[in-house]
């Protein structure tokens, strides 16, 4: 699954993180996917591969998407 985000977006992973929460803020998009994570903000950096991944959904999309993605209805 290649998963389109952009930053501020709000991502589920597959595994949960240490701290309970399975969901991450998108900080950066690059070569690199920069994620913090919204239970106690610790912050990662997964190749492009990796989160392709590592992602189960999408929780929510940043408000400001300049771009938004063409094949996504909205709820
Ligand atoms: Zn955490």
């Amino acid at each position: 699954m290649l998963w389109d985000v952009h930053p501020g977006d709000i991502v589920e992973l597959r595994k949960q993180h240490p701290c309970g929460s399975s969901q991450w803020t998108v900080t950066r998009i690059g070569a690199d996917i920069g994620l913090k994570c919204l239970g106690c903000a610790h912050r990662v950096m997964l190749t492009r591969g990796d989160f392709n991944k590592r992602v189960k959904k999408i929780i929510a999309r940043a408000a400001n998407a300049a771009q938004a993605p063409p094949a996504m209805p909205e709820p």
